[in-house]
């Protein structure tokens, strides 16, 4: 039986990867060692880490103004990193539009009781159950404010950012965990992106930040760990740094790039989803739960049948017959495929011809 992986995370990698990080697993580029055996600071993985961070540069046209750190601690630490490094005292605003965002936001309310600096939300789709991107009024935003947070792909609730919003000159900000990579977004439009490796990039327990210079904290007064300045000027080897997952990520850089490159990935991105949504259109007993077209996820897509009963026994069907974790987040049911960068096309026609079966049989 052919397995289909449509977690949302840990996600699918590209089989050539794992099958490259096979061969060379016990003997690393004639070291006599697995990666995982390397000293961080070794000959051989200086230049995996070197090589690594040029590709995702290539790969995102990243500006030479720009660090590119490889941190761990996952997405959710950048939550209050990113307000310790960057708030400096003034307000911080946050663009809620999934639970990811909510989190980003609570954090930096509750880190808002120790360090100074005002943390606002700026507008909030929660109300109608993250269906969409909140609008906002730009002119209420304070131009003197630190930053705007925003998340580039709801990977619960299956929407996107597509058109950046108009910030007033307030510096940009953005968990792009799941979807770097594969929506081609402008680096030089942000100030700091920062993404967990385990969607689009690699195992787990790498985290990506992209900062502008101008950004890092100039008061090395945080915990050094914290401190962007410090992980920057140590190019990310401050401490032990994850190395087996750089060493996966570039695998994954170097995969991505002999493909075509990000432009390229969101091409086929838009390709597989639009399959998905046209099938959900045209059918009476799909929906997907994303209110406006204009903000639907080419990564995440969430669906529900006609009522919790059938989307139990779909759920149940479906990973019977090889469609891995395809269950919506626990948070809000139904169905959801991720349809990240290494989920192949072939996959999602299997999935369509099961949806129709299980509709034929079940609607
Ligand atoms: C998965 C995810 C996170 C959480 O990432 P961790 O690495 O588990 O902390 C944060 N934001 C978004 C948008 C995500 O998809």
């Amino acid at each position: 039986m052919t397995i289909y992986n449509f977690s949302a995370g840990p996600a699918v990698l590209p089989k050539e990867v794992l099958k490259k990080a096979q061969a060379e697993f016990l003997d690393y580029a004639n070291s006599g060692m697995s990666v995982m055996e390397l000293s961080h600071r070794s000959k051989e993985f200086e230049d995996i880490i070197k090589t690594a961070e040029q590709l995702l540069r290539d790969l995102m046209q990243i500006p030479d103004n720009y660090k590119v750190l490889f941190l761990q601690g996952g997405a959710s630490t950048q939550f209050s990193m990113l307000p310790l490094n960057m708030a400096k005292g003034k307000k911080a605003y946050y663009l809620v539009a999934g639970s990811w965002g909510k989190k980003a936001y609570t954090e930096a309310v509750k880190l808002s009781k120790t360090i100074p600096f005002e943390p606002i939300c700026l507008a909030s789709s929660e109300e109608t159950g993250f269906d969409r991107i909140p609008e906002f009024d730009n002119r209420l935003i304070d131009p003197e404010a630190a930053y705007v947070h925003l998340t580039t792909n709801n990977t619960i609730e299956g929407t996107s950012v597509y058109q950046l919003p108009e910030t007033n000159g307030v510096p940009l900000v953005a968990d792009m965990s799941s979807n770097i990579l594969a929506v081609d977004y402008k680096v030089s439009d942000f100030a700091m992106i920062y993404a967990g490796a385990q969607k689009n990039i690699g195992p787990a327990g790498v985290t990506i930040v992209i900062v502008r210079e101008d950004f890092l904290n100039d008061e090395p007064a945080l915990s050094s760990m914290l401190d962007y300045r410090i992980q920057a000027e140590n190019a990310s080897l401050y401490n032990t740094p994850p190395t087996f997952g750089i060493y996966m990520a570039k695998l994954v850089f170097e995969h991505v790039t002999s493909l075509g490159g990000v432009a390229k990935m969101e091409e086929l991105n838009r390709q597989k989803s639009s399959l998905l949504y046209d099938f959900i259109d045209r059918s009476d007993f799909y929906k997907s739960p994303v209110k406006f077209a204009k903000d639907r996820s080419l990564a995440n897509i969430p669906f529900v049948t006609p009522n919790a009963e059938l989307d139990k026994a779909f759920n149940q069907a479906a990973d019977e017959a090889g469609f891995k974790n395809i269950k919506g987040h626990r948070s809000v049911g139904g169905m959801r495929a991720s349809l990240y960068n290494a989920f192949p096309l072939e996959g999602v026609k299997a999935l369509l011809a099961f949806m129709k079966a299980f509709e034929e049989e079940r609607g």
